[in-house]
């Protein structure tokens, strides 16, 4: 059988940008993924919701990664009761018959440096393969220094299929886009143009249903900027169910 090594970008995607598809492609290419699931986060009710609803998130990643052979967009956390946990979703993966050494949580390096209040940490890391990329400002190899209870799980690129031994973490430097979705909400709001900042039909899509603006009727604009990212993703900061 083929070696699969299955990489999992999970995210709120409001919207999808460059910054996303960046740390993906950089995991992608630097520990050899042969398919990537792009997974929507369900916002429960009770907390603070996107912007755009789950549908219109869930259709921007459809339309991000249109082309990708490999790619494809999971509505497995829309689908379940609750809040979106890492945990429950690498859960998912395993029920479906993967190895936690085949599977690779894509993360951006300022998320990951907050993994320690995760919803189910330390287990959390023995659950998949962790791939962490640098965002701008935000270099890995300041990450054992701020986690030494985890640097010896921290290795660096490539991944020895052979190793065997408990899932480890990825530090991978690899140049992405300067976004947010903070910021492409204020810019759409402020009506500038967000060429650049995400894919051409992902634009499009926001242009043509004028998302993130308040000037079409029945919909919200960007109001204020949005909890901390990782602590919406992961649970953060909650209470165990
Ligand atoms: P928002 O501004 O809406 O809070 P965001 O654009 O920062 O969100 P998230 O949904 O919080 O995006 O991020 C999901 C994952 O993508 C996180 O792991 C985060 O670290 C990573 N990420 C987001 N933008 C970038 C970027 N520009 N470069 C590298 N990593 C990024």
């Amino acid at each position: 059988m083929t070696e699969r090594r299955t990489g999992i970008l999970g995210g709120t995607f409001d919207p999808i940008h460059y910054g996303h598809l960046n740390i993906a492609e950089a995991a992608e290419a630097a520990l050899g993924l042969t398919q990537m699931f792009v997974v929507t986060a369900n916002i429960p009710p009770h907390r603070r919701q996107p912007i755009a609803s789950a549908y219109e998130r869930y259709a921007m990643v459809v339309l991000a990664i249109d082309k990708r052979p490999g790619w494809r967009a999971s509505d497995m956390e829309l689908r379940a009761e609750g809040p979106s946990y890492t945990s429950g979703t690498l859960a998912r993966f395993r029920e479906r018959g993967y190895l936690r050494t085949e599977l690779f949580f894509v993360i951006g390096a300022d998320a990951f440096a907050d993994i320690a209040a995760w919803h189910d940490y330390p287990e959390i890391l023995d659950h998949a393969h962790f791939a962490v990329v640098s965002r701008p400002g935000f270099s890995v190899a300041a990450l054992p220094k701020m986690l030494p209870a985890l640097a010896d799980r921290m290795a660096r690129p490539p991944f020895d299929a052979h190793r065997g031994g408990p899932p480890l973490i990825f530090l991978i430097d690899a140049p992405t886009a300067d976004v947010s979705g903070t910021a492409i909400r204020a810019r759409c709001e402020a009506g500038q143009p967000i060429d650049g900042l995400v894919p051409p039909n992902v634009q499009q899509y926001i242009e043509q249903h004028g998302l993130y603006t308040s000037k079409i009727p029945g919909r919200r604009a960007a109001d204020v900027p949005s909890a901390a990212a990782a602590g919406r993703l992961h649970g953060k900061n909650r209470q165990a169910p």
